[in-house]
């Protein structure tokens, strides 16, 4: 049989979706920044975020399931027997001084990220070193390149097609992404693309949610996004871009320190009970009676924050029947860190990981799209994307425009 005949003069665009994530571009960094994309929006929606840190909104956005379902939420869980650094009990008689340089925390979590040949983002922040063969690690594993634990991403699906996508590479700046992605659209050589955005978020966590440098750098985002919008447009037949992000951002106005007022108890670590304090929140696993009761005084009453409810957690979609990551969990008030923390040993200006409902915490969609009706938090973005991958691998027309 003859080949068809082709049209090379004329070749048939295609359909693409962007999805640029800017981390921590909350609806309320949105609202004192609405010269941002302002002529191409075409809607905007505020979106719940899921409770926890990127550790459990990154799976959720892009699998569309919730961190009770997909299993990663907080970095570190309580498991002695699972951790693979257990080797690093060794080095517990040490002098805690050594491993307290961030330099040397930097380097280890290379090092232990090597050896373990763990592909996903890995750090040891400040836990403590004696501490850490307590706990075993959930994203072991690139998120982007390889998966979750339990269900299947947005990029698993297009590789399952065999659809050239892009999604950013980890250890590559802002700019080198956006310059990488407009290469790839510059030759129509992707159906697809998720890119994910660092500096908006390391820069509030420096100086807060506000002020000029924070819109300065919003308008250097605004000029990216409008010159890979534009690339786009050249080679593709309809251009479908959204800008979302996952949690907003906070500025901080005290902190506590927790840490000290469960050590008041007189527990014992290891034997009575374990704990891991994130920023803005005590997870604790009670490993005897007389912990869970005194751990329960003290939290059911303390002025700086919660114990957060099992019909609350269910709702908030971070409840794990076998309490994985901890069998109570205490969040502080707003604006109020753990501090010290086994993620940091200062208070810093911007923080995330405070109740969902919080004004701050809301995260935002935008689009030149309509937004769906049913799109209220951040998991259901991943069922824009896979409308998108649909629109363009079926038809020409969206009719949505
Ligand atoms: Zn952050």
């Amino acid at each position: 049989m003859p080949p068809p005949p082709s049209h090379p003069s004329t070749p048939s665009k295609k359909n693409i979706g962007l999805f640029f994530f800017i981390d921590a571009f909350g609806w309320e960094v949105y609202q004192r920044n609405r010269f941002f994309l302002a002529d191409r929006v075409k809607e905007a929606r505020k979106l719940e975020t899921i409770l926890g840190y990127s550790s459990a909104c990154d799976p959720s956005i892009i699998s569309g399931l919730l961190p009770s379902e997909h299993r990663m939420w907080s970095a570190f869980y309580y498991s002695p027997q699972t951790c693979p650094y257990r080797w690093l009990r060794f080095l517990r008689f040490l002098p805690d001084a050594l491993f307290n340089r961030g330099r040397v925390r930097y380097w280890m979590s290379q090092w232990i990220k090597r050896l373990h040949g763990f592909t996903g983002y890995f750090m040891i922040y400040s836990v403590p070193f004696r501490l850490l063969p307590y706990f075993d690690y959930s994203e072991k594993r690139s998120i982007w390149h390889e998966g979750l634990l339990l269900g299947k991403t947005i990029f698993n699906r297009l590789d399952e097609q065999n659809r050239p996508y892009y999604v950013h590479s980890s250890g590559t700046s802002d700019l080198q992404r956006f310059t990488e992605l407009r290469a790839k659209l510059d030759d129509g050589a992707i159906d697809f693309a998720y890119i994910s955005l660092g500096r908006l978020d390391a820069l509030m966590h420096r100086v807060g949610n506000s002020g000029p440098e924070v819109s300065d750098l919003l308008r250097w985002y605004d000029e990216q996004i409008r010159a890979t919008i534009a690339s786009a447009e050249r080679q593709y037949e309809q251009v479908s871009w959204y800008v979302f992000t996952d949690h907003g951002m906070h500025n901080t106005i005290g902190s506590h320190d927790l840490i000290a007022d469960v050590e008041r108890l007189g527990l014992d670590y290891g034997r009575d009970y374990v704990a891991f304090y994130d920023a803005t929140m005590g997870r604790f696993w009670t490993l005897t009676d007389r912990a869970r009761t005194a751990l329960t005084g003290l939290l059911a009453n303390h002025p700086q924050g919660r114990l957060v409810p099992d019909d609350e957690l269910k709702r908030l979609g971070v409840y794990f029947e076998d309490r994985m990551y901890g069998d109570l969990i205490f969040l502080m008030n707003s604006g109020i860190p753990i501090v010290p923390s086994f993620m940091g040993s200062k208070r810093i200006p911007g923080l995330h990981g405070f109740h969902p409902q919080d004004a701050d915490s809301y995260a935002s969609m935008l689009s030149n799209r309509h937004l769906p009706d049913s799109l209220k938090r951040i998991n259901q973005i991943y069922s824009l994307m896979e409308a998108e991958t649909q629109d363009t691998a079926t038809s020409g027309n969206k009719g949505n425009t």
